[in-house]
């Protein structure tokens, strides 16, 4: 059984809107693609509708909202949205927790993101590392399965193995094609997307230049 944790009543969204912008959305009568920003998303305060937001947005809480993670681990100050993924069985998804690089790939030398996957690891919690696709095309994500070289490396702090696993699988990601997404309701509603048409570079694009090899 997926354990469901309560929300921290400490812990609010406040001004972020890293879901609101990078998630795919698709529920009768609400979709986005994933990089446009939701149209009830007020840069500096939030969602403007956020009382009254539609139910797809009012299920989804990020593991910030979830754990006693300090403020650093805010999506949008650490440009990393960690999410609990629910066990699919038909995808052979495991419940674990799932790493997505919206913005910079160099958050991969992140110490405290290197410590709280080390942690997850030496837990034998299963840890997926995400990244997004182009406009209209899904995000990738993949497993990190934890070679027992691998728990050994984290046994004795020799992090940069961490991050070469880490590495090595973003790798992956951007060398396998991204599907295009299809939406199960696109018939229902237009995108609830400010503009779909003015972003033109996939994210993805951006990472083809980075280097792993600094930190
Ligand atoms: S990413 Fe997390 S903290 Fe940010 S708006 Fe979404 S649920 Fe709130
Ligand atoms: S409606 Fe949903 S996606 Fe849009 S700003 Fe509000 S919480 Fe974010």
């Amino acid at each position: 059984m997926v354990e469901v944790p309560s929300v921290l009543p400490n812990q609010s969204c406040g001004d972020c809107t890293v879901c609101c912008q990078h998630l795919i959305i698709d529920a009768p009568g609400f979709t986005k693609l994933a990089g446009d920003l939701c149209k009830n998303a007020k840069p500096g305060c939030g969602c403007a509708i956020y009382a009254g937001r539609p139910k797809p947005c009012r299920d989804f809480l990020c593991s910030w909202r979830l754990l006693p993670l300090p403020e650093e681990w805010r999506p949008d100050r650490c440009q990393i949205l960690v999410i609990p993924e629910p066990e699919d069985v038909e995808r052979g998804i495991k419940h674990g927790t799932k790493f997505f690089f919206f913005g910079r790939l160099d958050r991969i030398f992140w110490r405290p993101f290197i410590e709280f996957v080390s942690a997850l690891i030496a837990q034998d919690r299963q840890v997926y590392i995400s990244i997004p696709g182009d406009h209209d095309h899904c995000a990738h994500m993949l497993p990190i399965y934890p070679a027992p070289e691998l728990k050994q490396s984290i046994a004795s702090r020799d992090y940069a193995a961490v991050v070469g696993v880490v590495a090595a699988l973003i790798q992956n990601c951007r060398d396998t094609p991204f599907d295009p997404v299809v939406f199960k309701n696109q018939d229902t509603a237009g995108p609830l997307s400010r503009d779909n048409t003015k972003r033109k570079t996939g994210l993805h694009e951006a990472y083809a230049d980075a280097d792993f090899s600094a930190g």
